[in-house]
């Protein structure tokens, strides 16, 4: 039986309680509120100004709740509470004190998981299964991860007294809401720092939820601060002359007017950006386990990750035989209600990206490249795209140079390693790559020449705190994650 969705009997005046799941013991439940105000000093409260906007359901395009907007004076406000909770509690404590605090927020996201995860697909618009499996799993080993850090920063490897930086502005961006929250603020607040966060416009619930873990874990007030908002609040953090360090994750062209917007100040930066990186077959590889590669390279997520492995490199003598297994593939995969457990693929995140994403496909048509999709009825309601692949893809083509986060794959062949490298490397971008092939040698040798900061071998997407991830070129630079992640928010 598919899983429903409704809004609960009995439940307080305008507020909207979603079940998931068909049977009472299997119910996952979270309470929507009408309304949601910004974190600031360890409160939720209206925006100055009393303006809001509404997040929608992007399966259902249903308003969920209406949020906070924040204009300067509350960023102000923010800035000014991360400030003093960083000078007064925060800045002093202990590392093993602050872990304490790390730990338990850790802890309380994995007990609250299937709330996380609920409301993740409802507001994002992912399937169930990848944000209970995903996101919230690995948002929580974030916190886990960085919490241990925290009493033995002087053996990081950046001096024998790291001091934090102070306050860190982060702006996120909406395909990992969590994640991104937890990206950013574990290592900040592991080294120290405090912090005011900027969720994107189209998916702030999960980190107000995230704030209200914060209360619950008792973090002392001011140390997490969220501000929700636009585009124009983003600016207004990264550019606040109280911010030392900025964190941002999303476009190039975004990270470029923050790049403007931020030069002479002397605050530390990291960007992690666009990309389109290549996701290498040779005719060697297990082909089976490439196909699976590929579909969670690129449909994991609608394709709305920055690491997605959107052009395909196949080697010529497999590209036939491989292009009918994946078609094969896709055909098998389920597009449809974010919080059915059975859904592979949901609700693109909103409706500007839905016309990004269709105006891509079309130019791709347009140059002369080959559109595929299989029979795949969409929902008449909602945010839908087809998994769609395109073949007879030249690199010059639109679709095999510009970002689509989408579930749109270009596929191109090459017939030597040599020819591999220089398309996988004819991008402006250099965030990742894959590679498969069951000789180990040549893994090594293509890794060493391919422009990309992470390169997966035989596998795709898979992240751990442990391990850093960035990029260079287009794609940004700094690290996040595991030990190197950890200097962007220290002064050795
Ligand atoms: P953006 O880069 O605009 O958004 C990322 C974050 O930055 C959001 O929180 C956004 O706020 C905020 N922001 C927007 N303008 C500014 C600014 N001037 N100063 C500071 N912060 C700002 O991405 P979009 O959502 O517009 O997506 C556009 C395209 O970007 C996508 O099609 C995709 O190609 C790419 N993208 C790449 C990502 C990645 O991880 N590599 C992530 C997201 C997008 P708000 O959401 O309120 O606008």
């Amino acid at each position: 039986m598919a899983d429903t969705v409704s809004p609960r009997d009995g439940t307080a005046p305008g507020a909207a309680v979603w079940e998931y799941a068909p049977a009472p013991q299997e119910r996952e439940i979270v309470s929507i509120a009408p309304s949601y105000g910004l974190f600031i000093d360890g409160e939720f409260a209206p925006a100055a100004d009393g303006r809001t906007f509404a997040t929608v359901n992007p399966a259902t395009e249903e308003p969920l709740a209406e949020v906070a907007l924040a204009g300067q004076a509350d960023v102000d406000r923010a800035v000014h509470a991360a400030r003093t909770a960083f000078e007064t509690v925060w800045g002093p404590m202990p590392g093993a004190q602050r872990a304490k605090y790390i730990y338990r927020i850790a802890r309380i996201i994995a007990e609250r998981a299937r709330e996380f995860a609920v409301l993740e697909s409802l507001d994002n618009g992912k399937p169930i299964k990848e944000s209970r499996d995903v996101d919230v799993p690995l948002a929580s080993a974030h916190f886990f991860y960085h919490a241990g850090w925290a009493d033995k920063l002087p053996y990081a490897g950046f001096g024998p007294d790291p001091r934090p930086v102070g306050v860190a502005g982060q702006v996120i961006p909406w395909n990992f809401p969590l994640l991104m929250a937890a990206w950013k603020l574990a290592p900040a607040l592991a080294a120290g720092n405090t912090c005011v966060l900027k969720p994107a416009e189209t998916t702030p619930l999960t980190a107000l939820l995230l704030a209200e873990v914060c209360q619950q874990a008792g973090l002392p007030d001011g140390v997490v601060n969220v501000v929700t908002g636009a585009g124009e609040t983003g600016a207004a953090v990264v550019s606040h002359p109280g911010v030392d360090k900025v964190a941002f994750t999303g476009s190039t062209e975004v990270g470029k007017q923050i790049l403007a917007a931020t030069a002479g100040t002397g605050k530390k930066l990291t960007m992690e950006l666009g990309g389109k990186a290549a996701n290498v077959v040779f005719a060697d590889a297990p082909l089976e386990g490439a196909v699976e590669g590929i579909v969670n390279g690129i449909f994991f997520n609608q394709g709305h990750v920055c690491c997605a492995g959107s052009r395909l490199l196949v080697q010529e003598p497999v590209a036939g035989i491989l292009l009918d297994r994946l078609k094969r593939r896709l055909g098998t995969l389920r597009l449809g209600d974010p919080l059915d457990k059975n859904t592979d693929i949901g609700a693109i995140n909103s409706a500007g990206q839905l016309g990004r994403i269709r105006d891509l496909a079309a130019a791709g048509e347009a140059e002369g490249a080959e559109r595929w999709s299989p029979a795949c009825p969409l929902p008449d309601r909602g945010y839908w795209f087809a998994p769609t692949l395109f073949t007879g893809v030249s690199p010059s083509h639109r679709i095999a140079r510009e970002e689509i986060f989408g579930p749109v794959l270009s596929v191109l062949t090459f017939r030597t390693p040599e020819e591999a490298v220089a398309k996988a490397n004819n991008t402006p971008y250099g965030l990742s790559a894959g590679v498969w092939t069951e000789k180990g040698s040549r893994i090594l040798w293509l890794a060493q020449r391919l422009r990309a900061g992470v390169v997966w071998a035989n596998t795709y997407n898979r992240f751990d705190p442990t391990s850093p991830f960035g990029g260079y070129r287009e794609s940004g630079f700094g690290r996040e994650g595991g030990r190197h992640g950890l200097e962007a928010y220290l002064h050795a």
